[in-house]
């Protein structure tokens, strides 16, 4: 019999409402699948005994027939970045080694008062710097897919441990953060639905700031109605993040109507790249050839600044991030080493307890920010990225979604990329420009490459129109029929 962790959130959902199974059935085989995941490295702390509490919990409440949260009894995994209340949160660095947060941040909050079940924290990329889970101090997560040869692949990153446990059938459903592509870039390395809501959708309260211009909380999961339950439960307006929007969170599962006629598609000709692997292209058309064949009009559309985006956060980024990272200094959090002066125990502690990726990213982030560059290089990217804004906000007047690959290549080796830090931020390349507008997006996996990994498509809104969103990537999750298996699950994937 397929054990309870298999089921999608809303099979989940609905068979704990129809009396199928307990939420403390379904949190076991949850847990049980955790534990037999250990090798792939997915967790940083497992908590069984808070999920085996709020599962309990969960039961009690819908036994006495009380009010039920939209999530009430569904295990999920919540990345290692937002702060959960007394339970370790280390961003995947060395510098938080023993941080217990006495406080919730707002989106695990708004989870836990929807009735969700927290399994534990998951791996990621040190402070969500990178896009293969390989600078975390906790070490490497595996991507459930395997290469031709049998190698260990990257699951993308920076949500690494969070995407693997959805592919990997551990829940059905888990947290992310997406600053320039980390939750669409893993998802469509490790074949699941990932998507970054609108700027200021969800709160950005209780979670560790990478750049907080650009940071989203968001979901994982295996279908895009799981997805769009998940995303509802997360959202909300919140006085305590000041960029936080005071908007009203639509019903998203109910914008899946199935019905693309009339819906106008921009195809736009600068996401096309030299060198980029010929089946990416083909699935790109065949993406544009199934919206199209269900009724959508293709539109072709220019972004010329496309091509500056990834540069320009790569200033906008660090910048913020090296002024983010300045509370790290050995008295307020974490990890302390010692010295003969406090300069000295500042130096001694970040040095200590920084990595090498967050390292890089501090020194060229206060460098760009220093006095004589200011203006050549961090006044130069906040103009693109209102260049980039601003074309965004044209080519939506005649389009209203746009269809893009997620990233330019399928899952690579564990380790490569490594001695090349341009090649590893090139994986954002198609993601990052909707992290400097502010705009939605969706990673929806679509098909194979030639070693059976899979491969993304994404779907880009307009501001706060996630429901667009979320009626095209349905539209496009029909037709792919992605039902392709890892072999982690014994499928015949990679
Ligand atoms: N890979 C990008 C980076 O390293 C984006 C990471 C993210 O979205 N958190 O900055």
């Amino acid at each position: 019999m397929a054990k309870l962790n298999d089921l999608t959130l809303a099979e989940a959902r609905d068979g704990l409402a129809a009396g199928d199974f307990s939420a403390v059935e379904l949190a076991e085989d949850c847990i049980a699948a955790m534990e037999a995941a250990r090798d792939l490295n997915l967790f940083i702390t497992e908590t069984p005994e808070i999920a085996r509490e709020r599962a309990a919990q969960s039961d009690a409440r819908r036994a006495a027939g009380g009010a039920h949260g939209a999530m009430d009894g569904i295990p999920i995994a919540v990345k290692d970045l937002f702060c959960t209340e007394g339970v370790l949160t280390t961003a995947a660095s060395h510098i938080l080694d023993g941080f217990h947060p006495p406080y919730e941040s707002t989106v695990s909050q708004n989870l836990i008062d929807a009735g969700a079940v927290m399994l534990g924290k998951t791996n990621l990329d040190e402070f969500a710097m990178g896009s293969a889970n390989m600078t975390s101090y906790y070490g490497p997560v595996k991507n459930p897919w395997v290469g031709a040869a049998g190698e260990d692949l990257v699951p993308g990153g920076s949500s690494g441990g969070s995407v693997a446990a959805v592919a990997a059938n551990v829940c059905p459903g888990s947290t992310g953060t997406d600053t320039g592509g980390s939750i669409r870039q893993p998802a469509s390395l490790c074949g699941v639905v990932g998507l970054k809501p609108t700027y200021g959708r969800c709160s950005r309260w209780g979670i560790v700031a990478f750049a907080s211009s650009l940071d989203q909380a968001g979901p994982f999961a295996r279908t895009v109605r799981d997805s769009a339950i998940m995303l509802k439960a997360m959202a909300g307006h919140d006085p305590k993040d000041s960029t936080s929007a005071p908007v009203e969170v639509p019903d998203f599962e109910a914008a899946i109507t199935g019905d693309v006629k009339g819906l106008r598609v921009g195809i736009p000709k600068e996401y096309t790249l030299d060198g980029m692997p010929a089946e990416i292209q083909a699935l790109w058309d065949r993406g544009a050839e199934w919206l199209k064949q269900q009724g959508a009009e293709i539109v072709p559309v220019s972004l010329p600044h496309t091509k500056y985006a990834l540069p320009a956060y790569y200033i906008v980024a660090p910048a913020e991030a090296s002024s983010n990272l300045a509370r790290y200094d050995g008295v307020r959090y974490g990890l302390r080493v010692d010295g003969d002066s406090l300069d000295e125990m500042y130096e001694n502690t970040r040095g200590a307890g920084f990595g090498a990726e967050v390292r890089r990213r501090v020194m060229i982030g206060t460098y760009v920010l220093s006095a004589g560059y200011y203006d050549a290089y961090y006044v130069k990217a906040q103009q693109v990225r209102t260049k980039i804004l601003n074309e965004f906000k044209q080519t939506f007047a005649d389009v209203d979604v746009l269809l893009t690959p997620t990233a330019p290549n399928a899952a690579f080796p564990i380790g490569a990329k490594m001695d090349d830090p341009v090649a590893m931020y090139l994986n954002d390349i198609f993601t990052v420009p909707a992290n400097m507008a502010g705009l939605p997006g969706i990673s929806v996996p679509a098909g194979l490459d030639a070693d059976g990994l899979p491969l993304g498509l994404q779907i880009v809104a307009k501001p706060f129109d996630e429901e667009t969103m979320f009626r095209a990537a349905d539209a496009l999750e029909r037709a792919a029929e992605f039902t392709a298996k890892p072999k982690y699950l014994g499928g015949q994937g990679g």
